[in-house]
């Protein structure tokens, strides 16, 4: 824990510095380095995490008393400063007071503006500046935000008004105006009155007139606020630890609502959705903080360019465009070639998209905020690119800067241009973010989350969204809303989730009573099918066709680029063609699983399959294995060819036979009729395949230990169909994989069958063939013999699924039972067959790898459990030395960044 508590900034000069993000939270930490790369900041100063923590472990009391001293004094600074006096009529600083952690979370917790007001101050800022209207309207907002955050107003549940929302309605519908900035200066000073009396009726309190105690009260709530439920739920999602904390930074404040040369905004150095180099981003004059984001007035755009685009987008004239919505460019010319300027100079400085705030106080620019920005996977995708290609970063920066996960959003489909042509387009909206979404509409975000769960793809339609609606957000295909700009909530937050997004679609029309939602006067009701392209911004009837991604242009660029470093390969868990195809479309150089029961499940298949469960004796079994090879055979055939070259790695049957067999009187019926037997006798092998524990039972290689012609047949599957693909004039490279292993014996008296087939099939068909018998490692025992194992094993498989069941103890199908209570107990960070372990499970993969190489030095590892697709995982494999991953085909690029990475980091 440190020992200094408070870091102040302000004038040029700041205690703390850009890394130190950990301690002072991101806005902290870039507030202050803002400061030393000489861009006009307000003073102020930022009050540690680690406070936060103590704040959680020590209470409120103790840690004021704790920070009493430190805050007294930097308040001091801030004074001196600015030449203000915090709580002085005559000549009153204001301050916010802002929350800010280490990683970003936008809009999750709290902020409070214009703190340091009450009857007093108010009229002495209002005479100081000569602008009254400018003074009611902060302190409005002031004991407002207050109310809200700190008092605890705010409405618990979303569907409730929020009480101060409520009167500025009653008070604007009075004198029948719609917009906030457009109340006069009585009307402010009433809104002040019925705030407060609210305050009073609600919490049995007044509102805190002294500013000292305000500071407090605002310091404290904003602690308070990481707690609160939207910013455990964001940090649940975005995987964020608990611990971390927030800091807390108070600055002075500078003000965008002080009339017609005053504006605040937000501003991106590149496009957030694209990741096209174009300065980009919106303002809107006479306002503050989160006007722009809230959807509240339409913001404008900040650049001429940008400003045509987004009136053609939202069929503005070009007249109505320049007298109603103006670019900043063109309104505060002088204004918008500094903030172009530091816009740019703050990117070159970071090397990386910067998403900014600023304010404009009477003509005089201040920024407030810049982070790198959150940005799409398209986006990250081409901005890492484009900086490699600018040489503002090297190769291995490149790699870095790209989340593998995120390339998830690279990889989903996108609308048929075919199917486009025939889709009628109801209305667009803004690009927010890209992605093509289909689904049934809900309007409410427990509605997505409940439809979702329920197997339901949905897309949820709002207004607009609010911090509340996350968990919907992230359960529906997208989001489509009738208000808000590209910087508004629903447009950052689904940014950051690679969620499609259109927002400010102005022609929509949202009733939430009614749940429909009007588009040019076609009603559309809950439940019924939108497409979003949040590309374009359009808007399309009923459900349309998809198609798959591919792997082209910047995408593929970066995958070279991986490749130049990865030391691991990546193959793919494909029991299809077409999955194979895909897989190798993505960049998979072979086959790490194929599972051969899944292609036991096509109609003529389960019958020759059930017969030789049926089967009494081996002759009987040998009979209906016969039927089954040609079938096995055209399907090895299938995928040998189209991996051809390239490692196919089949693994003989492995489950329990029950899984085979009909469960149900009907389906036993017909199972009857087709074999030619009585019910009763179907019935009595169903009961005779039943087991206590079918994971722990007869399956994997007990069931080619009991059953050798099992393991004969798909043998001769396996390589009569690479024969007949050789004799093609092909390539095919089979590996023969035996399951289950616990024992090298095992292993030893499998391969003598498979090497027994191999005779066969060679001398019937004349021709040879190599090939590679090698072995899973999925039961603990297996990984701890693993030398022994080797004499036998021309190379190793992990199947961490099974590995990962059998170490633990979970039943990999029942886990979900107890897994939210060790998850909320903290007795696990992850689900473990998602994460693969490294502690423990990781442990048995290291001793096997190692094992399994003295006794045979040129043993290929590789890994085909889920982990084989998932980041942390992958890195894993790359330091126990494995050769490969596996994983399911769209998860390929994902495995082979995070390869590259886990290359670039060693
Ligand atoms: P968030 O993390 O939710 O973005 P912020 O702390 O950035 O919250 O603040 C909310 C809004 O208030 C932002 O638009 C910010 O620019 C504005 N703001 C914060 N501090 C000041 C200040 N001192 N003067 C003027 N505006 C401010
Ligand atoms: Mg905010
Ligand atoms: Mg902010």
């Amino acid at each position: 824990m440190s020992e200094k508590r408070v870091y102040t900034f302000g004038n040029g000069k700041a205690e703390g510095r850009a890394d130190m993000r950990n301690l002072l939270g991101g806005k902290g930490a870039n507030l202050a380095e803002m400061n030393l790369v000489g861009v006009p900041v307000p003073p102020g100063f930022t009050i540690t995490t680690d406070v936060c923590t103590e704040y959680y472990e020590k209470g409120k009391d103790a840690v004021v008393a704790l920070l009493k001293d430190d805050v007294e004094r930097s308040m001091k600074l801030i004074e001196d400063t600015i030449g203000k006096k915090f709580g002085d009529p005559s000549n009153p600083l204001l301050v916010s007071v802002r929350s800010g952690a280490r990683a970003s979370m936008p809009g999750m917790m709290d902020t409070i503006l214009n703190l340091g007001l009450n009857d007093e101050v108010v009229e002495g800022l209002a005479k100081k500046t000569d602008n009254p209207h400018f003074a009611w309207d902060s302190y409005r907002r002031f004991v407002q935000m207050y109310g809200d955050v700190v008092l605890g107003m705010k409405p618990v549940n979303k569907d409730d008004v929020d009480p101060f929302e409520a009167i500025i309605e009653q008070v604007k519908s009075q004198r029948g105006i719609k917009l906030d900035y457009e109340l006069n200066v009585e009307e402010l000073q009433q809104l002040v009155k019925l705030f407060k009396e609210a305050i009073k009726k609600q919490t049995g309190s007044d509102f805190p007139s002294d500013p000292v105690e305000q500071l407090w009260g605002a310091i404290c709530a904003v602690f308070g606020s990481w707690m609160n439920k939207r910013a455990i739920l964001y940090r649940k999602l975005n995987g964020i630890p608990d611990d971390w904390g927030t800091a807390v930074s108070v600055m002075a404040m500078v003000y965008g609502n002080m009339g017609e040369t005053s504006a605040t905004g937000v501003c991106f150095s590149r496009d957030a959705a694209t990741g096209e180099n174009i300065f980009n981003g919106e303002w809107l004059k006479n306002a503050q903080g989160e006007d722009v984001v809230s959807g509240v007035r339409t913001p404008q755009q900040i650049t001429l360019e940008g400003s045509r685009r987004w009136a053609e987008l939202q069929g503005v004239s070009e007249e109505e465009r320049k007298s109603k919505y103006p670019s900043l460019e063109e309104e505060m010319p002088e204004v918008y070639k500094q903030l172009n300027e530091i816009q740019d100079k703050l990117e070159k400085h970071y090397h990386d998209m910067q998403d900014m705030e600023f304010t404009v106080q009477e003509g005089k620019l201040w920024f407030l905020q810049t982070r790198n920005g959150k940005r799409t996977g398209t986006a990250m995708v081409k901005i890492a690119m484009d900086l490699l290609k600018e040489g503002e970063i090297d190769e291995k920066t490149a790699i870095e800067r790209c989340e593998p996960n995120k390339l998830d959003e690279l990889l989903h489909p996108i609308f048929d241009k075919e199917a486009l042509k025939h889709t009628h387009t109801l209305t667009h909206g803004l690009p927010a973010s890209p992605g093509a979404a289909t689904g049934q509409i809900v309007f409410f975000a427990d509605d997505a989350a409940k439809w979702h769960a329920d197997g339901h793809k949905v897309v949820m339609v709002r207004i607009e969204t609010s911090p509340e609606d996350l968990a919907g957000m992230s359960a529906a295909e997208g989001i489509l809303t009738a208000r808000g700009g590209m910087t508004s909530h629903a447009a950052v937050v689904a940014r950051g989730m690679g969620k499609c997004c259109v927002s400010g679609a102005g022609n929509i029309h949202v009733d939430y009573k009614k749940r429909t939602v009007e588009i040019h006067g076609q009603v559309f009701h809950e439940g019924d099918y939108i497409s979003l392209n949040g590309s374009t911004g359009q808007v399309y009837e009923g459900e349309v066709k998809t198609r798959p991604a591919e792997v082209s242009g910047y995408f593929a660029e970066l995958m070279d680029l991986c490749d130049k470093y990865t030391k691991l390969v990546v193959r793919t868990n494909a029991d299809t063609p077409h999955d194979a195809e895909v897989a190798k479309s993505f960049g998979a150089v072979g086959i790490g699983l194929c599972r051969t029961e899944h292609m036991f499940f096509e109609a003529e298949k389960i019958k020759a399959m059930r017969e030789m469960i049926l089967a009494d004796t081996t002759e009987d079994r040998e009979k209906a294995l016969a039927k089954l090879l040609p079938l096995q055979k055209k399907d090895f055939v299938g995928i040998l060819k189209c991996m051809n070259g390239l490692p196919v790695n089949i693994r003989l049957l492995d489950p329990p036979l029950h899984e085979f067999v009909p469960h149900d009187e009907k389906g036993q019926k017909i199972m009857a009729e087709e074999m030619g037997v009585s019910i009763q006798k179907i019935k009595e092998r169903v009961a005779s395949l039943e087991e206590h524990n079918p994971m722990l039972g007869l399956r994997g290689c007990r069931l080619g230990i009991k059953f050798p012609e099992i393991t004969k047949m798909q043998t001769k599957a396996i390589l009569g169909a690479a024969i007949e693909l050789k004799k093609q004039g092909l390539d095919p490279k089979p590996e023969i994989m035996v399951p289950l292993v616990g024992t090298y014996k095992e292993l030893k008296l499998q391969k003598e069958v498979i090497n027994k087939a191999a005779k066969e099939v060679f001398a019937e068909e004349g021709m040879e063939l190599p090939f590679k018998v090698g072995t899973m490692i999925e039961i603990p025992r297996a990984a701890l013999t693993a030398d022994k194992i080797a004499e036998y094993a021309e190379y190793f498989s992990f199947g961490t699924n099974d590995l990962t069941q059998m170490t633990f103890g979970y039943s990999r199908d029942d886990i979900n039972s107890f897994l939210p209570s060790y998850l909320s107990n903290k007795i696990l960070d992850v689900d473990p067959f998602q994460v693969l372990d490294q502690e423990g499970v990781g442990q048995l993969i290291k001793s096997a790898v190692e094992k399994g190489h003295k006794t045979r030095p040129d043993l290929k590892c590789g890994i085909c459990g889920e982990h084989g697709g998932e980041p942390s995982s992958v890195k894993f494999c790359h330091r126990a030395g494995l050769d490969y991953v596996s994983c399911s085909p769209f998860r390929v690029p994902i495995a082979r960044l995070a390869a590259a990475q886990a290359a670039v980091e060693e």
